[in-house]
């Protein structure tokens, strides 16, 4: 059986590869099932900061890897926290940033609340054949936390789309609008060119 490796120790991320993958007859592992890997986030954009997870985990591990990088885009904010979006306030302290997203959008009317969260994923072979896929969903903020489902942002986003907080989603319903969703179906389009090549 081949061997993927999604570039997460999330184990909800490695979850939803799974289920794709398993289907191929592929076997999927985490950052978890091996030893810690330097990675350094430094880039400018999404893009840039799935490639550099990507490329540092195929130099660790010589395996075909699957890295994603997401964030929330704020209009009002000119798009931050964007990829600050793990640590807008305090490293992955969803509390406090979500806090600091209400106070710098105080007084920002209904209308100038629109954001979107935003994935790129890319795959990267040890051969160097690589496959990029983005997905994206619009919303609005909220002015206080809803729900009790999903991470991050997720209290704070309506999904213009549903006319639902994000917070109030189930898992599956989620998935199949989440930014992450939508990548993830974009790349399984051009999967198995990507695998094979
Ligand atoms: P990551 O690149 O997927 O780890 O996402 C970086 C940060 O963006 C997370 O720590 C969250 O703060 C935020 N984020 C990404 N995806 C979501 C989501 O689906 N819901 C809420 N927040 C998210």
């Amino acid at each position: 059986m081949s061997t993927l490796v999604i570039a997460t120790k999330n184990p909800g991320k490695a979850r939803e590869f799974q289920e794709m993958m398993a289907l191929k007859g592929i076997e999927v592992k985490t950052l978890a099932d091996f030893a810690p890997i330097e990675i350094t986030e430094d880039g400018q954009s999404f893009e840039e900061n799935a490639l550099k997870k990507a490329e540092a985990t195929v130099a660790a591990l010589n395996l075909p890897v699957i890295a994603d990088d997401s964030g929330l885009m704020v209009d009002a904010l000119n798009g931050e926290p964007g990829i600050h979006s793990a640590r807008y306030a305090g490293d992955h302290d969803d509390f406090a940033n979500n806090q600091k997203l209400l106070e710098n959008l105080a007084g920002i009317p209904d209308e100038k609340r629109t954001a979107h969260f935003y994935t790129t994923i890319i795959g990267l072979k040890p051969n160097g054949a690589k496959v990029v896929a983005n997905g994206h969903v619009n919303g609005h903020i909220l002015r206080k936390l809803t729900g009790t489902h999903g991470f991050g942002y997720d209290p704070l986003f309506f999904v213009d789309e549903l006319g639902e907080a994000m917070g109030n989603l189930t898992d599956e319903q989620k998935n199949a609008i989440s930014h992450r969703g939508r990548a993830l179906k974009e790349l399984m389009i051009n999967f198995e060119e990507w695998w094979e090549a």
